[in-house]
């Protein structure tokens, strides 16, 4: 599985990822030009991962 996060506020390792939802900004602007191949834009807008700390609530991205 996934490598073991440290959070950076609180340096704990009880954190959990996930990945960024859709980019709705960009896959409706890609749909308004390119329709359907133009909503793939909106995945790759997506790659960044959302990581969440369980002790302290930090929210960062990676
Ligand atoms: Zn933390």
């Amino acid at each position: 599985m996934a490598r073991k996060i440290h959070c950076p506020k609180c340096g704990g390792t009880n954190c959990s990822s996930h990945r960024k939802g859709f980019n709705w900004g960009l896959g409706c602007l890609g749909f308004l030009f390119l329709n359907i191949l133009g909503l793939l834009l909106g995945w790759i807008g997506s790659r960044k991962r959302v990581c969440y700390c369980h002790d302290c609530g930090m929210n960062w991205e990676m």
